[in-house]
């Protein structure tokens, strides 16, 4: 492909709305351009990167014996109704009415869809199982998209979903997206963690997320770091400690005066006292009824554990004008002792606190001296909190690690949690209907292309993984006027012969645009001919490493092409001076 060709609008400088790195060099170097918050349009380079993860997916999908089919966008409201999601899912869930005023959603997820089809289509054991799966543009009005294609609204999103006769059939079925899932993201030359997580929206009994490992990653994972666990910080279970004894002559809980501190930070500041001797309240909507969750003024709670631990659906932080209104407590004052009968959970933690400070329940005051042991003995105590580093891991005696990711894959063991409400059997062999056993499997392919950015840049662009990049080979023609731009033209007629993505800057720019772009835009390998190009040397750089080599261009085609189709499979280019 010639770049004078391309439709390649490159930008000097990132969009002001743009924080993170993978949505600046997407924007900057030409992928995507921003129509609305969270929608975006793809320009040449970006589908053909999108094209990329989609045959990567497909190949594995396929090979672990998953069929392609296509599901509309577009879901009349009922079968939401009947699977009970229709009031259940929220703002998130794109609401449309026809022109007769039947409703319809724009589909955040397809269980539905798919569990109709094959409920109507599927009638007996002997057509099991069956993994169908899709590709296709999902919508979710997500509170903040944010990042670019990180978190849009509109977002491709690659969805499969097993259907067995029995559990252990079921349990198989997972297996098998699990390794095609890190088949997929090591192919795709990512590094990655597959982590236990929560089920969210959808529901079922197991699931695992894939995440992308990622400083800038909006998802906190721990591992141990002696026993193979590793899951999302949501998930993560923590044990309850035991009470430890009241310090030998601690005084009784006494109020001391706080004007104004109503934050950790300024309590600490007054009394001299650290965020970990400290009692922080969280004040809740739960179910529309206040609410108050403890934990350790260090720690954050943990919002999946709360629900589960108040037995709640919905659950939002209360706005403080409401919470007086409804308790007639102080927010920033309020502490667990003499609370009324509000509704309130304590982290198990707490119980490991020798002493602590807590809102005392009255306006610009707090209580010191308190001995969980002796004062909080009433409470109820459940994990609620984030786990953090340093934590003891549930499995063994090893310590948590704590990671930073963006979580490009997710897969579900929903057993019959969508076939039982939507009352879709088939035969079995001992003559009796029973619910499928279901898995559901998905993967944000538009997530990736940011995922695998965040991953693999640095401040000069995108240094793609040979498996992503849309082309995988550039040659910079430094001289479009001189004898060298032959040259040029052969090295790439040759590599594209040899089946490698080439693309050939023949513009007519000066070096530094050349240099600047084919780094911006991440094309793993760079041949640069210039000058020297008339006694058969030319300059091969490789975008990962930075590092540059005189070649002879003699027989460097076939050395190249070989470097390139090794990488294919997701390790590093292994291409340097003879
Ligand atoms: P998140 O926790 O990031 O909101 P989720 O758990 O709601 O995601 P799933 O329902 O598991 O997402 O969807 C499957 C995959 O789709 C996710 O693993 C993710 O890669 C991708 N995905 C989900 N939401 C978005 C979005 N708003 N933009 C882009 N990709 C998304
Ligand atoms: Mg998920």
């Amino acid at each position: 492909m010639r770049a004078s060709r391309l439709h390649l609008p490159t930008l000097r400088e990132a969009p002001k709305d743009a924080e993170v790195v993978s949505h600046q060099h997407l924007v900057r170097a030409g992928y995507i351009r921003r129509v609305a918050a969270g929608i975006y349009s793809f320009l040449p380079l970006g589908v053909k990167v999108v094209e990329k993860v989609k045959t990567i997916i497909r190949q594995e999908m396929n090979r672990a014996g998953a069929q392609e089919i296509f599901m509309p966008a577009i879901v009349p409201a009922e079968l939401w109704q009947e699977s009970g999601r229709w009031a259940k899912y929220g703002p998130e869930l794109l609401r449309l009415k026809d022109r007769k005023g039947a409703e319809f959603c724009v589909g955040p997820t397809h269980e539905e869809v798919v569990v109709d089809l094959v409920r109507k289509d599927v009638q007996s054991y002997k057509q099991l199982p069956v993994n169908l799966y899709q590709i296709q543009t999902k919508f979710r009005d997500e509170i903040r998209p944010r990042a670019g294609l990180m978190r849009g609204r509109e977002f491709i999103m690659k969805d499969a979903y097993s259907f067995d006769a029995t559990v252990a059939g079921a349990h198989a079925s997972y297996k098998a997206m699990f390794d095609a899932y890190h088949r997929i993201f090591t192919r795709m030359g990512l590094d990655f963690r597959a982590v236990e997580a929560d089920t969210g929206n959808i529901g079922g009994s197991m699931s695992h997320e894939f995440q992308v490992l990622a400083e800038s990653g909006e998802d906190a994972i721990v591992s141990c770091d002696s026993c193979s666990f590793a899951a999302n910080v949501e998930k993560a279970p923590l044990a309850l400690p035991e009470f430890v004894a009241t310090p030998v002559g601690l005084g009784e809980a006494r109020v001391v005066e706080t004007p104004g501190a109503k934050t950790i930070e300024s309590v600490t500041q007054m009394l001299g006292c650290s965020a970990d001797q400290m009692i922080k309240a969280i004040l809740y909507e739960a179910d529309g009824e206040p609410a108050v969750v403890f934990v350790r003024g260090d720690r954050e709670a943990n919002e999946v554990k709360v629900k589960q631990a108040l037995g709640v659906n919905a659950l939002y932080l209360a706005d403080a004008a409401w919470f007086v209104q409804k308790t007639g407590l102080p927010p920033g004052y309020l502490g667990p002792i003499g609370m009324g009968g509000l509704k309130a959970v304590a982290d198990g933690e707490l119980r490991a606190m020798p002493t602590a400070v807590c809102g005392a329940n009255q306006k610009q005051a707090h209580l010191v001296d308190v001995s969980p042991a002796r004062d909080l003995q009433g409470l109820t105590y459940a994990d609620v909190r984030m786990a953090v580093a340093g934590d003891v891991c549930p499995r063994c005696s090893g310590l948590l690690r704590s990671f930073k990711g963006i979580e490009v894959g997710h897969v579900f063991f929903l057993g019959q949690k969508y076939s039982k409400a939507m009352t879709a059997t088939f035969l079995d062999e001992d003559g009796t209907q029973k619910p499928f056993e279901m898995g559901c499997y998905g993967i944000g392919v538009t997530r990736i292309l940011s995922a695998a950015i965040e991953q693999h840049h640095d401040a000069r662009g995108i240094s793609w993984p040979v498996a992503l990049a849309p082309y995988e080979v550039a040659v910079l023609a430094l001289n479009p006027d001189g004898p060298s731009f032959e040259h040029a033209q052969k090295l790439h007629d040759e590599l594209v012969d040899l089946d490698i993505e080439t693309v050939f800057d023949d513009r007519d720019e000066r070096p530094g645009i050349k240099f600047n772009d084919a780094d911006l835009l991440g094309y793993p390998v760079q041949i640069v001919v210039g000058r020297k190009a008339d006694q058969g040397i030319v300059e091969v750089k490789i975008r990962s490493t930075g590092v540059r080599f005189e070649a002879s261009v003699e027989g460097l085609s076939a050395k190249v092409a070989q470097a390139v189709r090794a990488a294919r499979g997701g390790t590093a280019l292994q291409l340097a001076a003879e």
